[in-house]
């Protein structure tokens, strides 16, 4: 059977990002194992793609936000309504905060080494009661293994910036093996934090038009942004008037 958007939708969170921040900080308070997705179209299309994918996003258990406009927009065809948009990259600045007040540990996983570097110094400088347990480059070899170990290791807040659907896939695969730890897919979050890629200025997240200005700035995403966006779209037009 054909996968349908609603599916993803219905389980979406879609209250206000201090709540769920909230959500998430009793969680690691808990040591709940938690899984977030912090999803774009491009991330829905892809559960449509993969059977995997599909499973990682379905599972009662993965919490998915709504980190793009497209997905609140595709939503609001649909019938849903999302507060607002909970952006990735902003999770992990609170999370960082959080874990400087707590002294919770904290595991980076993806991203060129160069970046990582970066972030991890930023990471120690401003947030020095924060435990970085570790970081790797998304670059190495098996990613795999390297996410075994992670998970044994048992940090309180895992970040994985490997892209979609890689990160999602990883986690999805191997995060119970754990008992504990919020794990979050986060894109191309950490290039931001490092300092290294301008997330868009503020006028342009405030109109929501970020997207917009990642393809204006790395035009090599348009067609990235065609496949994805754009047939989300005819999808969601197509499961609205009952095609699927
Ligand atoms: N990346 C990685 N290993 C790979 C491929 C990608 O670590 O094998 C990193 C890449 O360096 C970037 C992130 O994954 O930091 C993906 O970023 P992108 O902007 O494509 O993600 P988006 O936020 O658009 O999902």
């Amino acid at each position: 059977m054909a996968v349908r958007m609603r599916t993803y939708y219905d389980k979406a969170y879609k209250g206000k990002k201090k709540d769920f921040l909230n959500l998430l900080k009793e969680r690691i308070d808990s040591g709940r194992r938690t899984f977030v997705v912090t999803a774009n179209p491009e991330i829905f299309m892809l559960g449509r793609k993969l059977p995997e994918m599909n499973e990682a996003l379905s599972d009662e258990e993965t919490l998915i936000v709504p980190d793009g406009i497209g997905v609140i927009r595709g939503g609001k065809q649909l019938g849903y309504e999302f507060e607002e948009r909970i952006p990735g990259v902003e999770i992990c600045e609170e999370l960082f905060v959080y874990a400087d007040q707590k002294g919770r540990s904290l595991y980076l996983f993806g991203a060129e080494k160069s970046v990582l570097e970066d972030l991890a110094a930023r990471v120690r400088r401003e947030y020095p009661n924060a435990v970085l347990a570790g970081c790797t480059d998304g670059y190495v070899q098996d990613k795999e293994k390297v996410f075994r170990e992670i998970v044994e290791m048992q940090p309180d807040i895992v970040l994985v910036a490997l892209g979609a659907p890689k990160q999602e896939l990883l986690i999805h695969r191997y995060y119970r093996r754990g008992e504990k730890g919020v794990f979050i897919g986060v894109g191309g979050s950490f290039d931001v934090l490092s300092g290294r890629k301008k997330r868009a200025p503020s006028f342009f997240i405030r109109h929501n038009l970020e997207w917009l200005y990642r393809i204006a700035s790395e035009p090599k995403r348009l067609k990235r942004f065609w496949d994805s966006n754009i047939k989300f779209l005819f999808e969601l037009r197509k499961e609205k008037h009952g095609n699927r």
